[in-house]
């Protein structure tokens, strides 16, 4: 273990040990001048592990009314003490002692990935005061909207934001697990907490941080670590019942044996004996130990779970259902035509980013940097509404006007039907109408690429186990058939035209078959993330309708770390069996060993806490899972320096005529 925290309990489990170690000095035959220390060692083992364990029993039974398993092992000890077996008991009490404090750093871990996010906050930022250009360095709780900050190279970005000036790489490990920097420009999103490398770089503050990404994060894995998984319930019920019938059980174990002729100090050995060998501290620990490991290890990851519920439910999935654009696809769109009928490109373009300046789709992204590279001004839109898969309608001073796909175009009474469109439809390209009313003004065409972790991505998924995927889109079906070939998906397992309500039936369907995990990232998605059995959003880059419907965020833009989220949740589910197998075998040896062959205390104790020490440490291999890697050390040339450099996203068979 790498960072032992030093705290009370780990203080008591040391003491419990020296005192073990003094005991078994004095008893050692050989070294009879140290026997002296045989019955302090004793009574040090017995404060020091069994006072705090009799604590925190009786505290659970008084305020809680719960019977804890500490109790057992106490009224074991103290039992074998009573009948003339200390050393036993001792031995009970440390070995209890050193699992207990091994469990608790264990899990411990776990809960700490938060506090080293937490960590990773700037407290202050430079902040650029509007009026006079004066840079003051304030709280960085203290930033609101709008502010602009200046980073130097080597600076934490204070807030979600926006870059205004300047260029440079960023390290958006922290967010992402991703290791590679991703150099950015004017106009890019920048995360709180990631690091600024090399630029000076002015950002427009986006969001406070209170609402920052990793303040999200936070409440989500918060959340995760609260949510139990339904085994893990089910294990903490059982423990509960159980360790009554345990106690229960001794009882009569102690009656029946002396029934039978034992005289009372051995009915009450073999009742000590027997109440170790079916303590179910293993069982108790077998699900937590394998899921907190589990969670662990994939929020280093990258992938966030909202509880080891979603953990299960991942496992058993046998069926995707992917988003297409901004899911499959990088989402950096470009504008690769326009297409007038007025021939007044500019005042098109610039009608058309007013309108796209109110919507948050990878879109409208596209369009309006497209703007920017002309320097064209977006003009004043009002009444802004979106339309979910079909585009976005407002009002300028002239009257209605909308942008969006043939199918908005239909609604708004226009007709898409001529000739000027037919080359841009021809095309595999996203296509995006412009109309006033039910007039058109013209279309542009955008093309999108599939992210190049997509397609190993899912041919990993199909070797891991998962028998059917599918992609929804909202798009048209050339532009799906297109991305879906290059992923290597059939046409029967691409479903293009899709609205949200469609995409919802659509996974309706799917799950009276199995399994079905929805991977989404747009405001679209909503419905459908949280009607698939597992909702899984694009982190980092989706949008927080998508991320709240969600039951996983993915926060690399690494679709791999996808298929080694299904593979981990496998992993976990296949450790939890094992774990489940050991605790009950050894259970069952041990109460038959009680019951029929009066197996002795020690090796009933020995027997308990090997297999409970045992179980965690196979739930503990999950911590070091491949999912915590970088992707970058597992497929070295996951990410084209295209994909990183987003300004060249998008291949140039731009057809760009003068704007
Ligand atoms: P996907 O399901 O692939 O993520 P969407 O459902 O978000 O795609 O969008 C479907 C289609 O709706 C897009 O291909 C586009 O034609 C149109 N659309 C959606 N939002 C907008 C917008 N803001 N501006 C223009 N068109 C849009
Ligand atoms: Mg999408």
């Amino acid at each position: 273990m790498r960072r032992l925290s030093f705290d009370i309990p780990m203080l008591m489990s040391l003491l419990t040990v020296l005192g073990m170690i003094l005991a078994t000095v004095g008893t050692w035959p050989p070294a009879e001048a140290l026997g002296v220390l045989r019955w302090p060692g004793l009574a040090l083992v017995y404060a020091a592990g069994g006072l705090p364990a009799a604590w925190t029993a009786l505290s659970a039974l008084w305020r809680q009314h719960i019977l804890d398993i500490d109790l057992l092992m106490v009224v074991a000890a103290i039992a074998a003490a009573i009948v003339g077996a200390p050393f036993e008991g001792a031995v009970l009490l440390t070995l209890f002692s050193v699992s207990t404090t091994l469990e608790h750093q264990a899990l411990g871990r776990a809960r700490r990935a938060v506090e080293a996010l937490m960590a990773l906050r700037p407290e202050t930022a430079f902040r650029k005061n509007a009026a006079d250009g004066a840079v003051t360095e304030v709280p960085a709780a203290e930033l609101a909207v709008g502010d602009v900050v200046i980073l130097r190279p080597g600076a934490r970005v204070p807030a979600d934001g926006v870059i205004l000036q300047g260029r440079g790489g960023i390290d958006e490990a922290n967010i992402t697990g991703e290791s590679m920097p991703v150099s950015k420009e004017p106009g890019q999103q920048v995360f709180e907490a990631t690091v600024n490398l090399d630029g000076i770089l002015e950002v427009t503050i986006a969001r406070t941080v209170g609402d920052s990404t990793i303040a999200r994060m936070i409440r989500l894995v918060t959340e995760a670590q609260e949510a139990k998984a339904p085994s893990e319930r089910f294990s903490a019920w059982f423990g509960q019942r159980y360790t009554v019938a345990v106690l229960i059980g001794a009882v009569l174990a102690f009656a029946v044996f002396y029934w039978l002729g034992r005289d009372w100090e051995q009915a009450l050995y073999k009742a000590a004996t027997l109440l170790v060998a079916a303590s179910p501290c293993a069982i108790v620990i077998s699900v937590p130990a394998a899921i907190l490991s589990a969670l662990s290890a994939a929020a280093r990851g990258g992938v966030l779970f909202k509880g080891g519920g979603a953990l299960e439910m991942l496992a058993a999935v046998d069926t995707f259902a992917f988003d297409k654009t901004g899911t499959l696809t990088n989402g950096r769109a470009q504008v690769t035509r326009i297409i007038t009928l007025d021939g007044e490109d500019r005042r098109f373009l610039s009608l058309l980013a007013g309108l796209e300046a109110h919507s948050e789709h990878h879109i409208a992204a596209a369009i309006r940097r497209e703007a920017v590279i002309h320097g064209i001004e977006p003009a004043q839109v009002m009444d802004v509404s979106s339309r979910p898969s079909a585009g976005i309608v407002g009002r300028d001073e002239t009257g209605p006007v909308w942008a969006g796909n043939s199918y908005l175009a239909r609604e708004m009474d226009a007709s898409t039907d001529r000739a000027e469109f037919r080359e841009l439809e021809e095309n595999a390209q996203t296509v995006v109408y412009l109309g006033r009313g039910s007039t058109i003004l013209g279309a542009v065409s955008v093309a999108d690429e599939a992210r190049a972790s997509s397609a190993p991505a899912l041919a990993a998924l199909r070797a891991g186990g998962v028998r059917r995927i599918f992609m929804m889109t909202g798009d048209r079906r050339p532009v799906a058939l297109r991305i879906g070939e290059e992923l290597g998906l059939g046409p029967d397992e691409i479903h293009a035209e899709m609205l949200p309500q469609d995409k919802v039936r659509q996974i309706g369907e799917l799950a009276e078959r199995g399994r079905v995990a929805f991977v989404g990232d747009g405001v679209n998605d909503a419905a459908a993330l949280a009607r698939a059995d597992v909702g899984i959003a694009m982190g980092a880059a989706g949008s927080d309708v998508a991320l709240q419907a969600a039951d996983v965020a993915l926060l690399s833009e690494d679709m791999k770390k996808l298929a080694d989220a299904h593979r981990l949740a496998r992993r976990t589910a296949s450790v939890i069996r094992q774990n489940l197998t050991v605790a009950i075998g050894a259970m069952l040896v041990l109460v038959t060993g009680g019951l029929f062959f009066d197996l002795p205390l020690p090796l009933a104790v020995v027997g308990h806490e090997g297999g409970t020490v045992l179980v965690v440490l196979n739930g503990l291999r999950l911590l070091s899972d491949r999912i915590r890697r970088n992707a970058d050390e597992a497929t070295p040339t996951r990410r084209t320096p295209e994909e990183r450099n987003v300004s060249a996203s998008v291949p140039k068979v731009v057809d760009e005529r003068a704007v």
